[in-house]
């Protein structure tokens, strides 16, 4: 028979396939058969949320991955631009939020309560029809609205900000949350903060990197923390790296976490052994 490859050689693989041109070696046709063959698979990460004194586990944003039957195990940034460019994010997208709800509803079973954070390339927010199809699935998977929160990105560079208005209008209604994801770095308008019906505001990995060994970096992202709490949006930090960054947040005021520091993205089996240890050791820093 054939050897099973370690799960680190996958890694590996990817570090070396990492600096070819995207796109240059994948077609839009593998990808699609990808959707259809079941190669694409979905990591999750968790998000801490504050409790009192302690921070506990409280979602998990889901990761695409594919497991390219030549290339080994691929990140978002080899196929993501491909799939935007074919249309074929409509479809990923599909598969990842049934994955990531149907997730979510089995962990509910098991009494594990977590919401999921599911990221939305900016195509799907001027699809007129994904709020209804996001709620059959939500319903199909017996998972609560108010479970789901939708990271999205540079909504305001987009060409229809009516149409994009009326679909996340649509989806706080319903209950969904709305994280703005990176913010803080590239097209991030603070005018999206209140003209758009966010729930969530997430500071951007490159940003919170930076506060450890930066003055007026921590001096930004204290003052978007005060922002976003004046205008009662949460603030989730991403790539939080090490124990000084967390120590940081949390006396800034953060209400979420997430980043190396915590956890690396894991299938959902290794979440669930994950949440066990950290919740009962209930982990400050
Ligand atoms: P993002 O939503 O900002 O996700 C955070 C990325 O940072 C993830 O990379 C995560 O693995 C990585 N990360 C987490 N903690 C740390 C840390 O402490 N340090 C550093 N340096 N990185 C950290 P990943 O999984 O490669 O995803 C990259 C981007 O691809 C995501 O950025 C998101 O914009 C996009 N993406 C991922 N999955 C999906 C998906 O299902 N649909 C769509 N539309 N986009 C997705
Ligand atoms: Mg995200
Ligand atoms: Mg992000
Ligand atoms: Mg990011």
């Amino acid at each position: 028979g054939t050897l099973q490859k370690p799960a680190m050689l996958d890694e590996i693989e990817s570090l070396l396939t990492t600096h070819l041109e995207p796109g240059a070696r994948i077609s839009a046709e593998e990808l699609r058969s990808a959707i259809d063959e079941h190669e694409l698979l979905v990591h999750y990460q968790p998000k801490l949320r504050r409790a009192g004194k302690d921070w506990l586990v409280g979602a998990a944003e889901a990761l695409v991955r594919w497991r390219h039957p030549r290339l080994g195990l691929l990140y978002p940034a080899e196929f993501l631009a491909l799939a935007e460019q074919s249309g074929l994010i409509v479809d990923m997208t599909d598969f990842v939020l049934a994955d990531a709800i149907r997730q979510i509803g089995q962990w509910r079973k098991q009494k594990l309560h977590l919401a999921a954070a599911v990221n939305l390339s900016p195509r799907l927010v001027q699809d007129l029809e994904f709020p209804d199809r996001l709620v059959r699935i939500l319903t199909e998977f017996d998972v609560p609205s108010a479970q789901l929160m939708l990271e999205v990105t540079e909504a305001a560079s987009l060409d229809d900000p009516e149409l994009v208005m009326d679909i996340f209008t649509r989806l706080r209604v319903k209950g969904v949350g709305l994280s703005l994801d990176d913010f803080g770095v590239g097209l991030s308008s603070l005018t999206q903060l209140y003209k758009m019906p966010f729930s969530e505001v997430k500071i951007d990995g490159e940003l919170i990197a930076e506060i450890a060994g930066s003055k007026p970096a921590a001096a930004v992202v204290r003052a978007i923390v005060d922002l976003a709490h004046n205008l009662s949006l949460t603030v989730c930090a991403e790539g939080v790296e090490n124990a000084q960054t967390f120590d940081f947040l949390d006396q800034c005021g953060c209400d979420a976490l997430q980043g190396e520091y915590i956890a690396k993205a894991m299938p959902a089996a290794e979440m669930e052994s994950f949440i066990g240890v950290w919740n009962d050791g209930r982990h400050r820093s």
